[in-house]
């Protein structure tokens, strides 16, 4: 039986036990359209398969249905537990759903892009639609080459896959063809007045001499923007609404003219559209039926639909989802690029930041951050779920698959008396998966942490980990020990490390405090691993045991992934 079956039988037999066994057809389908919206157009194919069924249930007996339906329900239980979490179904769905990630490609993406773009994604899925990956690249002074890739791999790396990728750069002379219209339909008008006097009238809601002139004028002067006034000179503004409560009508930019190497189209534009202007448009030409954007532009949907409505244009669908971003480890340039302009942190993919290279280099994987976005649902209300929530979804993908090794911090020697003569013992990766064994030499020197070493004294028992059991003799720089034997009995147990190599752990904190930059945010943990370290490849991933799981960055440097 496929998946739809399943979904159909379930829903016909609890159907038909809340009306005295008989099951109805069009019930049925109504719920199934519910449940699973995306077969909305797939209905004709299956519409066979719903009478079958319910026949089939309509012709068990009460009991039989009871039965069945419990059976199948526990089993339905289960592959959500499998599955994860579900998004809940999109208003207004018509033919198809096409959706968009617009990302300005001015920086680095970060834990909201990925929300951003994997909400999209999922959307396009369920209903079988398509992604549009667009980069808003009409702000010359703050895109570069290296966003666009940067964006680009990190989409890759979410496992993110549009069906289509676009610049808005790539449409100008399409939104100055739309700019003509506007003009053309009294909607906008060159304003040249000064910066501050504009901004002054906005807030007092006073229209200057500028939105008087006629369309012809207001032609003319457009045509000067492209050649002849200078930056800040003149602006293309939307004739709005001066006297709106909402101040994003009150007769916003539309183009601006800046004079600055585009990284995708060189000097071959310089009136540039505002992210208002350029939006609308092109979510309405390339056919995108549901805009989902975050919260904070929720007062410029009035601006976005009367630009497309004074155009004559299609509608999408505006829907607002909240930001995401971390407690203490924020997202906004503002807040993070002074951090790496002053070398308080180490670069973009610091593993202390929340952009996605950083996420990756800490050893997040993204299936982790899928879950962990998916988890938080499709809220209005702005979230700052504690990094630890990403933490316990990564742990439990991370548990199985990775091998465990001893570590010893800050270590200390201790020399064992007596010692049955042992060359090596053989260790198994994993407890319970099947993931190899490691050789350990041994001879009668071993290392064991001195946070280990604080709640000892002389005269007491300890059981190293997975070996033989010791009495402390005496402790004077480094430990003696005596060999007891290797019965198990309840006393300490510990780890230990023979000819360990010297490593560094990093261990990210949470960046900001207070609002402060945390200066204590890095430490950096000496220690001795096994010398298996050495057999690994930069990225691999262990658990130290009770230490956490980490991640090899470069020879010998780990990160600390979390506890
Ligand atoms: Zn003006």
């Amino acid at each position: 039986m496929n998946d739809i079956d399943e979904i159909i039988r379930s829903i016909t037999l609890k159907n038909a036990i809340e009306h005295q066994g008989k099951a109805r057809i069009d019930s049925v389908i109504s719920k199934l359209i519910g449940i699973k919206p995306e077969i909305r157009n797939d209905i004709k194919n299956i519409i066979g398969n719903v009478k079958t069924i319910v026949n089939d249930v309509n012709n068990l007996t009460i009991e039989e249905q009871r039965r069945q339906f419990e059976k199948l329900n526990k089993l339905y239980e289960e592959k959500k537990e499998e599955k994860g979490y579900i998004l809940p179904p999109l208003p207004n769905v018509k033919d198809s759903v096409i959706t968009r990630f617009p990302p300005e490609p001015n920086g680095y993406p970060h834990i909201g892009h990925a929300k951003a773009a994997i909400i999209n994604e999922e959307y396009a899925k369920m209903y079988k639609g398509k992604l549009i990956l667009r980069f808003d690249d009409t702000n010359p002074l703050k895109e570069r080459i290296e966003y666009y890739d940067a964006i680009l791999s990190g989409l890759n790396w979410l496992e993110v896959k549009p069906d289509l990728i676009k610049n808005t750069s790539d449409d100008m002379k399409m939104l100055y063809d739309y700019a003509k219209i506007l003009i053309k339909n009294d909607g906008a008008y060159v304003c040249k007045c000064k910066q501050e006097e504009i901004k002054e009238n906005r807030r007092l809601g006073i229209a200057c001499k500028c939105r008087g002139r006629d369309i012809d004028r207001t032609m003319i002067e457009w045509d000067k923007m492209f050649n002849e006034y200078k930056e800040n000179q003149a602006i293309l503004r939307f004739k709005g609404d001066l006297s709106s409560d909402n101040t994003t009508m009150r007769d916003p930019t539309l183009f601006r003219i800046i004079d600055a190497e585009h990284p995708k189209q060189g000097k071959r534009y310089r009136v540039w559209p505002t992210y208002d202007f350029a939006a609308p448009i092109e979510d309405s030409i390339d056919n995108v039926t549901h805009a989902m954007r975050s919260k904070e532009y929720e007062l410029r949907n009035d601006l976005y639909y009367a630009i497309l409505d004074r155009l004559g244009l299609r509608k999408p669908l505006v829907i607002e989802f909240s930001r995401l971003e971390f407690d203490g480890m924020p997202v906004s340039k503002r807040m993070l690029k002074p951090l790496i302009e002053a070398k308080k942190v180490q670069g973009w993919d610091d593993p202390r930041l929340p952009t996605l290279l950083a996420l990756k280099r800490r050893g997040i994987l993204p299936s982790s951050i899928r879950e962990f976005v998916l988890s938080l649902g499709f809220t209005k209300a702005d979230t700052k779920p504690p990094f630890t929530k990403l933490e316990a979804i990564n742990r439990k993908i991370l548990d199985p698959i990775s091998i465990r090794l001893f570590f010893v911090k800050d270590p200390i020697k201790m020399k064992i008396d007596d010692m049955p003569s042992m060359i090596s013992i053989r260790l198994k990766n994993h407890p319970d998966k099947d993931l190899g064994y490691r050789e350990i030499k041994l001879d009668n020197e071993l290392y064991i942490s001195s946070d280990d070493l604080c709640n000892l004294k002389i005269g007491d028992e300890i059981r190293l980990l997975e070996l033989f059991n010791v009495k402390i003799d005496s402790i004077d720089g480094i430990i003696h020990a005596k060999y007891t034997g290797n019965e198990l009995k309840q006393i300490p147990r510990i780890q230990w490390v023979s000819k360990g190599v010297e490593i560094n752990v990093l261990v990210a904190k949470q960046l900001y405090l207070d609002n402060k930059f945390n200066e204590n945010s890095l430490e950096v943990i000496k220690g001795y691993a096994e010398e298996y370290v050495d057999r690994l490849e930069n990225g691999s991933r262990v658990q130290f045991v009770r230490f956490g799981f980490c991640i090899l960055d470069e020879a010998r440097k780990f990160i600390l992934t979390h506890k």
